[in-house]
């Protein structure tokens, strides 16, 4: 061991080269992702099993490592960043993304403070500001960058907590529907919500949060000696893409003295596009608001962002100080993010919204999100037209879900053939979808929401959904063909 051996740092050629290595295999994975199957093999247990080893004591070149990953590793993964991935809610991950991180991680600067990166933490700021101003936020509020939608679910609960319950904690009951996210659930219980304080309310037949059932319930437990104060709504659920009725909440949270927050998570960024806002009506009228820019904003993931209407509520649930940190002369004029959210430390995560946004503009965002939602519109409208399918959920945005029925079919008989159709359509390799439960049923569900998804590969969904549900239905059903 010598003191050369201390020394960590690469020269700046052995830098270079390496840099040069890992983008030439990023682009030619990326230059290839069409063509790979949008759901790898991930059937390898026996593979992460091979793959424990001990820390090891001496260090490897790149190359080899380089190779076993982009050969053997990142095949076996559900591809994510496919055009053909049209599960769960995609999102896809745009090239502008890497390099921000790359930067980001490259010249680690303290973003958490902004007396110690002023000009970073401002591009931070005006990312936050122009989601603010897509949302129709007033200029009030304030915002965060957060690892994902869960996180900003988390925040906001805790913002309202400390708003309207303070030292009541336990006397507090929250509500949100049968569809809203487990995340929500999740992030309640983690800000001291208990589950038997949590209010799940029933959905109409378009799976919405029904507002006369809240309406019922927030009556009851006041007259149980409850406080309530929080009703947490969806712009576009994770199931079936519902979006609860925005306006007639926020007026009904606001005469009873609750707050509303809205999981925009999967919808929330179709409100850049003028001429769809009035799907996401009264979005704007909510206390906070809960986005997904890893989702529709194609951005890589560990990107979720919260917007706070009073933005004083946001600071007030977060910030602290202590005779260690540097001190701001600066008052309130510039925004620093350690007051507004859980996070010290922290990487410049909003740097990848900022180069996104500058690199490409918002008009070419707006056209992305508006062919999106044609998309869906298109698939829904074609796959509903085919027989022994049941449209369900047609799209409220850009997400449906539908199951298979044919003369005399079970329940049973339905989600088996349900499930099978999804198993089938996927191994074909061209896109990849999934299903969930809702309304008592197993449903199938395509989301549109990768930037790589264009009309191609909608076609390839429309035929493969076509010619495997007339096969499964063909076995189910025997000898009965349609008239
Ligand atoms: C994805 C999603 C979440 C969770 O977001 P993560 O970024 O995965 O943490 C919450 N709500 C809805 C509606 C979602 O679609």
């Amino acid at each position: 061991m010598t003191d050369g051996d201390a020394d960590l740092e690469f020269s700046p050629q052995v830098m270079r080269s390496m840099g040069e290595d890992v983008v030439k295999r990023v682009v030619d994975h990326l230059a290839t992702i069409g063509e790979q199957p949008a759901r790898g093999n991930v059937d390898a247990a026996d593979l992460c099993r091979a793959l424990r080893e001990p820390a090891p004591e001496d260090g490897t070149d790149l190359a080899p490592l380089l190779d076993a990953l982009f050969d053997e590793w990142i095949p076996r993964s559900y591809n994510t960043a496919s055009p053909g991935y049209l599960a769960y809610i995609p999102g896809g991950g745009v090239f502008p993304g890497a390099l921000a991180d790359l930067i980001a991680a490259g010249i680690n600067r303290y973003t958490g403070v902004w007396l110690t990166a002023p000009a970073l933490v401002q591009l931070e700021a005006n990312a936050l500001d122009w989601l603010r101003e897509w949302m129709r936020f007033p200029a009030g509020s304030r915002g965060l960058f957060t690892t994902g939608g869960s996180t900003a679910n988390f925040s906001a609960i805790v913002c309202a907590r400390e708003r309207l319950l303070g030292a009541e904690l336990r006397r507090g009951t929250m509500y949100l529907s049968s569809e809203t996210h487990h995340s929500v659930g999740k992030s309640a219980r983690l800000a001291g919500i208990l589950p038997d304080r949590v209010r799940s309310i029933a959905v109409d037949a378009q799976f919405r949060m029904r507002v006369d059932a809240l309406h019922d319930a927030i009556e009851r437990d006041r007259a149980a000696g409850f406080l309530p104060f929080l009703v947490v709504s969806s712009a576009g659920t994770t199931n079936t893409g519902a979006v609860d009725p925005m306006r007639e909440i926020s007026a009904l949270c606001r005469a009873g003295g609750l707050w509303h927050h809205v999981d925009g998570a999967y919808g929330a960024s179709f409100h850049l596009c003028p001429e769809l806002r009035p799907l996401l009506a009264g979005l704007p009228d909510a206390d906070s608001l809960t986005l997904d820019p890893h989702k529709g904003l194609f951005l890589p993931y560990g990107s979720g962002a919260l917007l706070v209407r009073d933005g004083e509520a946001l600071r007030a649930a977060h910030s602290e100080t202590a005779s260690y940190m540097p001190e701001n002369r600066q008052g309130d004029e510039f925004y620093d993010p350690h007051q507004y959210g859980p996070d010290l430390s922290r990487n410049f995560r909003g740097l990848r919204v900022w180069l996104a946004f500058k690199l490409y503009g918002a008009a070419r965002y707006r056209a992305a999100l508006a062919e999106k939602r044609r998309l869906a519109l298109d698939a829904a409208q074609r796959i509903a037209a085919l027989p022994h399918v049941v449209m369900d959920a047609p799209p409220q945005l850009s997400l449906f879900a539908f199951h298979l029925a044919w003369p005399g079919s079970t329940l049973a008989d339905e989600d088996a053939a349900t499930r099978e159709l999804l198993e089938r359509v996927t191994r074909r390799g061209k896109v990849i979808i999934t299903g969930c439960h809702a309304g008592g049923r197993f449903l199938a569900r395509v989301c549109v929401l990768s930037f790589r998804t264009h009309q191609d590969r909608i076609d390839d969904c429309v035929t493969h959904v076509a010619e495997e549900s007339a096969a499964i239905v063909a076995r189910h059903a025997g000898a009965w063909r349609p008239a």
